[in-house]
């Protein structure tokens, strides 16, 4: 089974919160606007609004990894 995790880069990042507009389930804003993305696993129902999140941000600061039996591709 895949297992489905969110890195940002922190460099990026703008701060402007879209994604945790659009994920609020695993992302929040700290008190300066940046986001805290839950630790762990995305839920599968999740995956898909996490994909547009990712595909939202717009300078590219979030990734998706996808790891299977623990390996990374
Ligand atoms: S959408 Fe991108 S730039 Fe905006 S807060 Fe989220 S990670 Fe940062």
């Amino acid at each position: 089974m895949d297992v489905v995790t969110m890195s940002i880069d922190r460099i990026r990042c703008d701060g402007h919160g879209l994604c945790a507009e659009l994920l609020p389930e695993l992302i929040r804003l700290d008190d300066w606007g940046y986001p805290i993305i839950e630790p762990g696993s995305i839920p599968e129902e999740l995956v898909s609004h996490a994909r547009r999140a990712v595909a939202s941000c717009p300078v590219v600061a979030l990734k998706l990894l996808t790891a299977r039996d623990g390996r990374r591709r």
